[in-house]
């Protein structure tokens, strides 16, 4: 089966003081259809830009794609024109946010606003758009929808408006949906509601979801993949139950180990030491992590990893699984 999506050696440069930085350091994976694929790390490691560079939503003028190519159903959309891009957007592929306040407007109600997305791409009269989103919100777990057609975002609480952006989202149907930190600013029982909603919208829908977050839980309750990223690059990729059964890569077994032990503590990846070296300090070669690495090793410095596979749909980007790389005691 073709992926649904295929990122191949994928680079977004960011300008900082006239001159571009690679937040994206050529990325490759690929989505199939029904999939969920997890994309953990902490903050900073490109998770975001990636995603937006998906959908060509990279800030103009400052974010660019700088090389590579996003595979959609066989299309590049790196190539596509803001036009062209316009009909992928909402329709084939969407994408919701941490915080939906900012993503609603405060000034339309909320029937009109899950409206507006329909009208972008469907030819449909007011009332068959009011009846569709009435069953939208719904659908989405939200409980008398004939009166939330008519309120305001800040009438709702961050749950419901987390629903109604799920509910905008998959409006259209689309094959794709980027979820990026959805449940990131809900309390603990609502985030997981909203989770359990998108596992049962990407069943219902056959839909195909890419989830940021820098929330382990949130993975093992939710994906079939998972890449960890760091730095800008992919430093692992694998399947969920390898990811926590046969952890490869220093950075996942640290945020593996970071993992909260008691509830009710929040800030999961405080424990890794030193912070992710910042766009414009990013080590030219070398392994991007050796400042932090429990195993680095001289050679870390000096020669680049590149992601290579250990075993089947298993790769990891490390000197310490490199083949050719003599180090074998050290293993
Ligand atoms: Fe650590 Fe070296 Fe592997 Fe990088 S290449 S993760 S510094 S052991
Ligand atoms: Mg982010």
């Amino acid at each position: 089966e073709t992926p649904l999506l295929e990122v191949n050696n994928l680079k977004t440069g960011f300008k900082i003081d006239k001159e571009f930085h690679n937040a994206v350091n050529g990325v490759s994976f690929s989505v199939k259809k029904r999939q969920i694929v997890g994309v953990v790390g902490e903050s900073g490691c490109g998770k975001s830009v990636m995603s937006l560079s998906i959908m060509k939503l990279l800030p103009k003028g400052i974010g660019q794609i700088t090389g590579g190519e996003i595979k959609f159903e066989g299309k590049n959309l790196a190539k596509l024109s803001d036009k062209e891009m316009n009909k992928v957007r909402g329709k084939e592929i969407s994408m919701i946010f941490q915080e939906p306040m900012t993503s609603l407007n405060p000034v339309f109600t909320i029937g009109f606003q899950i409206e507006e997305a329909m009208f972008n791409h469907m030819k449909l009269s007011k009332a068959e758009a009011r009846k569709k989103s009435i069953a939208l919100l719904k659908s989405v777990g939200i409980s008398r929808p004939d009166k939330i057609v008519e309120e305001y975002p800040h009438q709702l609480s961050g749950g419901m408006r987390q629903r109604v952006m799920i509910a905008i989202a998959i409006a259209c149907q689309p094959k794709l949906l980027i979820a990026d930190e959805p449940t990131t600013a809900l309390d603990v029982t609502v985030q997981a509601q909203i989770l359990e909603l998108l596992k049962d919208i990407q069943e219902k829908n056959e839909m195909s979801i890419i989830l940021i977050t820098h929330d382990l839980g949130v993975v093992a309750e939710t994906c079939d993949e998972v890449i960890v990223m760091y730095a800008g690059n992919i430093v692992e990729r694998t399947n969920v139950e390898a990811l926590f059964y046969d952890p490869k890569h220093p950075y996942t077994n640290l945020l593996l180990g970071s993992i909260p032990k008691l509830e009710g503590e929040t800030d999961r990846l405080a424990s890794i030491k030193g912070i992710v070296p910042s766009l414009k300090n990013m080590p030219a070669f070398g392994c991007r992590f050796t400042d932090r690495c429990p195993k680095a090793m001289e050679d870390c410095k000096h020669i680049t990893p590149q992601l290579a596979r250990v075993s089947d749909g298993h790769e990891v980007s490390c000197l310490l699984y490199e083949e050719s790389y003599p180090i074998e005691s050290v293993r």
